[in-house]
């Protein structure tokens, strides 16, 4: 077989040469251990948390190594791919924090466009790129047509839109394989001109020449060292239609794009020995690897489960309709991400995680697990350390969003809502009552008069003319100007009255001397001016509602015993 002839026959119009392509994408002038990887998302629906995971690993090993990170649009699916999906990506990668040097980017328009000199970005628009390997590899013997007739084809994807990749069904079955592959990789160039005469179509596959009994030690950065069984089968470069697959496309464009360092989900990882004979045929250097195990939950009985993409947590568009911060998201991830995360964030608790360094080595090889508690408790923590006014405005912004009524309360009084949010902040050990944004109507929104409702009842064993004397004698002395101090030292003195020990100590001595305690008067005052059994300091919910809210509220509980 004359290799050049059946490289023209094939590629008739493809001039370029493989040097030029190098010429056009020089290697990255960058520093010394400057890493340089990719997110490379096919856009067929939102962003899964699986999705954020990898890049931001991608993202860190970047940025952390004066690197660059860039984005790619895997579309060489057309009929997978969703209307807007990668635009949507885009924005939703932005909210928390995964923003790009270079790839893909949203236009002004809204549309997606190239930034960067390594482009195109998205795989639909490389064809001419990846033919001039193509062409290349037919050349050099290591790559070989198998036709179909236009007719066969249609019926085959009738069938199974993967079908052609399949054709011939010899993947399928190994026993035949060997024997078809041998077949077909005997075409001869008479052949080959009948079927172009004839305007077949043809896929292009590469000419294994592995052995599996043979293995290959590789060293996966995450996985550690691996023995790889060599690669013997014939596997698709280009599909009929000229388009690359995930194979061919992720070596030619890693090399031009000049990725460093690759992370990706471990599924890949069965491929990987096509890969790495893709990268010797071709004499590109290979990239370093990091294969993520899946990302993992507990079913409701305590089993370990996939995080698939219908479960609860995987969509992150989720995360924002439930309120969660992106910070907070974050934060979350790196604790995953990284084992001593934790530990070196309580000896730094003011710098960013974008200071921590990050460290492959740390990463665990066996599946995170994923666990709305622990977000829930990292969240807590991060939303204690922000200011009052940052709360109130991310508060806002939320309910604006998904609760209209609440927003327009918050928005209605932004210094009111701003006062209610900063009790308890600051200081060494700041309250932490917020999970999510979706959290704060619960938590303060008795500071509404709309909001305000009695959701915890007074324990039925204090006697109701207790509570109605605690309530009335508080009235008859209540002066909003008092200091706290004296605010208290009136409500230990009606607590004296009612027979109630105003004395904890005395009481803890002998409960039974006593009808209750100073405690038990102040929740009386807390359910009636908050409507529950635990708020935030009553002095101070007092002092912020005013003085007409709370007697009318404590007047309206003292009606209602
Ligand atoms: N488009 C591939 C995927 O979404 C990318 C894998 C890779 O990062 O190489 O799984």
């Amino acid at each position: 077989m004359n290799f050049d002839q059946l490289a023209e026959m094939l590629f008739p119009n493809v001039t370029e040469t493989p040097e030029d392509l190098e010429r056009r994408y020089p290697p990255r002038n960058l520093p010394e251990g400057a890493k340089v990887t990719r997110f490379a998302p096919s856009p067929t629906g939102f962003v899964h948390f699986g999705g954020l995971f990898p890049s931001t690993i991608g993202e860190r090993l970047a940025h952390q190594s004066g690197g660059v990170f860039y984005l790619r649009i895997e579309d060489t699916d057309a009929k997978r791919e969703v209307e807007g999906a990668a635009e949507g990506l885009i924005r939703t990668l932005a909210h928390y924090g995964i923003h790009f040097d270079e790839g893909a980017i949203l236009g002004a328009d809204g549309k997606i466009c190239d930034q960067g000199a390594y482009g195109p970005y998205r795989q639909s628009e490389r064809a001419e790129i990846y033919h001039v390997y193509a062409k290349q590899l037919v050349k050099a013997g290591k790559a070989y047509p198998v036709f179909t007739t236009q007719e066969e084809l249609d019926a085959l994807n009738a069938v199974d839109k993967k079908a052609e990749i399949k054709s011939k069904n010899w993947q399928e079955d190994s026993g035949n394989r060997a024997e078809e592959q041998q077949k077909q990789r005997e075409i001869t160039i008479e052949e080959v001109a009948e079927n172009l005469r004839a305007g077949n179509p043809f896929v292009l596959r590469i000419l294994a020449d592995g052995d599996p009994e043979k293995k290959i030690p590789f060293t996966d950065l995450i996985k550690g060292t691996l023995e790889i069984p060599e690669n013997d089968e014939d596997f698709v470069l280009l599909k009929s239609d000229g388009i690359p697959t995930y194979h061919f496309a992720h070596a030619v464009d890693d090399h031009l794009m000049g990725t460093t360092h690759v992370v990706r989900g471990e599924e890949w990882l069965p491929s990987l020995a096509k890969h790495l004979m893709l990268f010797r045929y071709l004499r590109f250097k290979l990239p370093k690897y990091l294969h993520i195990a899946q990302i993992m939950r507990l079913d409701e009985n305590g089993n370990k489960k996939k995080l698939s993409k219908r479960d609860m947590g995987a969509n992150m568009d989720d995360y924002s309709r439930m309120g969660y911060a992106p910070a907070c998201v974050c934060e979350y991830i790196m604790t995953l991400l990284n084992s001593n995360y934790e530990e070196w964030h309580a000896q730094n608790p003011e710098k960013p995680y974008t200071e921590f360094p990050f460290n492959i080595k740390k990463m665990s090889n066996s599946g995170c697990l994923f666990d709305f508690n622990k977000l829930n408790d990292v969240s807590k923590n991060v939303i204690s350390k922000m200011t009052a006014e940052e709360v109130t405005s991310q508060v806002t912004e939320w309910a604006l969003q998904f609760d209209p009524a609440f927003g327009a309360l918050l928005q209605n009084d932004p210094a009111y809502a701003q006062t209610i949010f900063a009790i308890g902040r600051g200081g060494k050990k700041p309250r932490k009552d917020l999970a999510t944004w979706a959290d704060a109507k619960g938590y303060m929104g008795f500071f509404f008069d709309e909001l305000f409702r009695i959701e915890d009842q007074i324990d039925a064993t204090f006697e109701k003319t207790d509570i109605r004397k605690a309530l009335e004698e508080f009235l008859a002395t209540y002066d909003p100007a008092d200091e706290m101090q004296v605010w208290f030292d009136k409500i230990k003195a009606i607590t004296d009255k009612l027979g109630y020990a105003s004395d904890m100590k005395a009481y803890k001595a002998d409960p039974a001397a006593f009808r209750g305690n100073v405690a038990d008067v102040s929740m009386f005052l807390r359910v009636a001016v908050t409507g529950k059994q635990n708020a935030p300091d009553l002095y101070t919910v007092m002092q912020i509602l005013g003085e007409g809210r709370v007697r009318a509220r404590i007047q309206k509980m003292i009606d209602s015993l």
